[in-house]
């Protein structure tokens, strides 16, 4: 095959471009456009499809750069992209601690401007430190736009309206804002001399080609510049590589995809994989690539190598290899020490490892990389995690979610992963929740939402059973039954006077048990409490007006001490104000005989 024809002991690998961005944005179609570009300009076969990425080798891409790109001015031997569908978050794949990707693409719709995912494919650039650019997508939408394919952007920019012109720069700078806003210094790729330190924005259309030369001549130029002694590694070396996806496949049953980096892999290889528990040794039983398109009627969809070098995407079959990770590294033991290499993946995967509680919720994402990014976010947001999972939502992470004794833990947090259907059923039964999401700050968002939820449901079911304060005053010449109950008529001067309450009064500091609310009627009606303001008649069970209460007399329904305490600590800003001061009244009568009372 056509990366292994190379065999000086050092030389340049393809730099690894990943393509993120917001969903819709143009990713798919982008790499759709370079791609089919690059069938249309090369000699058949030149481009490679290789597993969850498409090798554009430099030549292809000096002819559909046209003038902007002179082959001799560069000598990495072109690019690979990584394009795996619905692998929104590769980017958040790894090697040896760094992103997996050398260099990445942010697509932005240019009407659409920055979405959540743009932004939290910001955050894993910046985190990683990927260097990248931003194309910014869908040129060709600006009203009044006239077509010409497949041209450079200056050469289109240039025959466009006055009118159609500005739009477009009005739409560019709104990016480049956005960009800034994000701490990012950012202009117009012609603009920018030092792509390291400001980011180049490609006004681009995917659909037409629009600015796809300038698109693939920065990326050229930015890796060629930038990157090269980083490309520079021994291809003939035991491979280095990373999981993208564990994938059941027809007569060869568990396979991994993987992303070759350095190195080769060759069939008979001993190769060690991160796997959920330990690291699995295995050996390479075949590798394999997809056929060319002109051979697909062909029983099998692959095709057998023998040998692949970096950079590179390919299909491992081996044995033993159910347990392995999407994210988790592969190593090619070759001449080594099986141990050395079965250490270097431990501390690897030591290196991705999420730290896990003794209680807290369950955490499931799609690799190893987004699970660390995942785990970085609740630690933020101070959420415990009890157990962190590469994978989709199973029947047991169920089982350990329901085990949680707070119900803000009976929780499953998926990132990027699908709900096997036999886990959906156990959470109905077993009352656990699930979010999933694509987006990890909103999944975050998610639950923090209802943790809110679940904790003023439950702050409402402590105010229900507790005292709630009250100061009020019987009214002169409302006196309506002498006792058994005692019936008066009092106004509320603040607080809640609720049904059942104890009233107690202060004699000095000192307070008195008077008797029990059994009743309240406002105008004639029952009613279960009043309010500050309210004017009503209680019936009160236990003094004689004239003995133990008095017209004039203030009285305050009665405080555990217990209930005190809550109220002061925990529920101050949940109570009206008119409560808090009535609260804080009989805490200061209290107070001045007991200065620890209800602390
Ligand atoms: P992804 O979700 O980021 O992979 O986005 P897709 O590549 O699937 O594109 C989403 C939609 O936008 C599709 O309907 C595309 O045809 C359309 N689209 C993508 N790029 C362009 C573009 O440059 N111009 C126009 N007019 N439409 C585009």
């Amino acid at each position: 095959m056509s990366n292994t024809d190379t065999h000086d002991p050092t030389s340049l690998r393809t730099p690894i471009v990943a393509v993120l961005g917001h969903v819709d944005h143009g990713k798919t179609s982008l790499l759709d456009k370079i791609r089919g570009s690059a069938v249309i300009e090369g000699e058949a076969g030149a481009i490679t499809q290789h597993i969850g990425a498409t090798a554009v080798p430099l030549d292809i891409i000096s002819t559909i750069a046209g003038d902007l790109v002179d082959p001799d001015d560069f000598d990495l031997p072109g690019l690979l992209f990584i394009d795996t569908p619905g692998h929104h978050s590769f980017t958040t794949l790894r090697s040896r601690g760094g992103a997996l990707a050398d260099i990445a693409i942010l697509v932005v719709d240019v009407n659409d401007g920055f979405q959540p995912q743009t932004l939290e494919a910001l955050d894993i650039l910046k985190r990683s430190q990927t260097p990248f650019i931003v194309a910014a997508n869908k040129i060709d939408t600006v009203p009044g736009w006239s077509v010409n394919e497949d041209t450079p952007i200056n050469d289109t920019y240039e025959s466009q309206s006055d009118r159609v012109r500005q739009r477009l720069d009005e739409k560019l700078y709104e990016i480049i804002g956005n960009l800034s806003d994000e701490g990012f210094s950012a202009d117009l790729y012609w603009r920018v001399q030092n792509f390291q330190r400001n980011v180049g924005v490609v006004p681009v259309s995917a659909m037409t080609g629009e600015g796809v030369p300038d698109l693939l001549t920065v990326m050229m130029g930015l890796s060629q510049r930038y990157m090269k002694e980083e490309m520079e590694i021994d291809v003939s070396g035991p491979g280095v590589g990373t999981v993208l996806e564990v994938k059941e496949e027809k007569g060869f049953g568990k396979t991994v995809d993987i992303v070759l980096y350095d190195g080769t892999i060759r069939e008979d290889d001993t190769i060690v994989v991160g796997g959920q528990n330990d690291p699995i040794v295995t050996e390479v039983r075949a590798l394999l690539q997809p056929r060319p398109l002109a051979e697909i009627r062909t029983e099998s969809r692959f095709e057998n190598v023998d040998e692949v070098g970096a950079a590179a995407g390919i299909k491992v079959a081996a044995p033993e290899l159910g347990d392995a990770m999407a994210g988790a590294p592969v190593r090619v033991v070759r001449d080594r020490d099986l141990e050395d290499v079965i250490e270097e993946v431990q501390a690897e995967l030591a290196s991705i490892a999420v730290d896990t509680a003794e209680e807290g919720v369950v955490v499931k994402a799609d690799t190893l990389g987004s699970l660390e990014a995942m785990a970085d976010a609740l630690d933020e947001a101070e959420v415990p995690i009890v157990r962190a999972e590469v994978g989709d939502v199973a029947p047991r992470d169920i089982s350990v979610a329901s085990t949680a004794e707070d119900p803000k833990q009976q929780v499953i947090l998926g990132f990027n992963v699908d709900v096997l259907s036999d886990a959906e059923h156990r959470a109905e039964t077993d009352d656990v929740t699930i979010f999933t999401d694509e987006v990890i700050y909103q999944l975050v968002e998610e639950y923090d939402e209802y943790v809110e939820g679940i904790e003023q449901a439950q702050q409402d079911t402590i105010l229900e059973n507790i005292s709630r304060p009250a100061r009020f005053r019987i009214l002169p010449d409302h006196t309506f039954r002498q006792n058994d109950p005692a019936v008066v008529g009092v106004e509320v001067n603040s607080g809640t006077v609720q049904n059942n309450a104890t009233v107690v009064k202060f004699e000095g500091n000192e307070p008195e048990r008077v008797g029990q609310i059994k009743g309240i009627q406002e105008q004639g009606e029952d009613v279960d409490e009043a309010r500050a303001g309210n004017r009503v008649s209680v019936a009160i069970d236990g003094p004689t007006v004239g003995r133990q209460i008095e017209e004039d007399d203030e009285l305050w329904i009665q405080i555990p001490e217990k209930h005190a305490k809550i109220l002061e600590q925990e529920l101050a800003d949940e109570i009206p104000a008119d409560e808090l001061e009535a609260l804080n009244m009989y805490l200061d009568k209290q107070r001045s005989r007991d200065p620890f009372w209800g602390k």
